[in-house]
């Protein structure tokens, strides 16, 4: 397992404090595997990074954003995307 040190305190706009910080914020799982609907690592199931600096799957993000609810807002910070 690989471990990234972060620099908390210097990322004002990061409010998210659960411990399990790689993992995508809408499927749970990490970010160097798939989201839940895909079975295999690579270029099917890339990452998508927004503004925030938050990543998702992106699966899970274009999944998200087609949800009326979302406002396509960030699913972790809420910021437009
Ligand atoms: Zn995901
Ligand atoms: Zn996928
Ligand atoms: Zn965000």
């Amino acid at each position: 397992m690989k471990v990234t040190i972060k620099r908390w305190n210097a990322v004002a706009a990061w409010r998210w404090d659960m411990p399990e910080d790689d993992v995508c914020g809408i499927c749970r799982n990490p970010y160097d595997s798939t989201c839940s609907k895909c079975k295999y690592p690579g270029d099917q199931c890339p990452l998508l990074m927004g503004d925030c600096n938050h990543s998702f799957h992106m699966h899970c993000i274009y999944a998200w954003v087609q949800q009326e609810a979302s406002q396509e807002r960030c699913p972790m910070c809420r910021q437009g995307m």
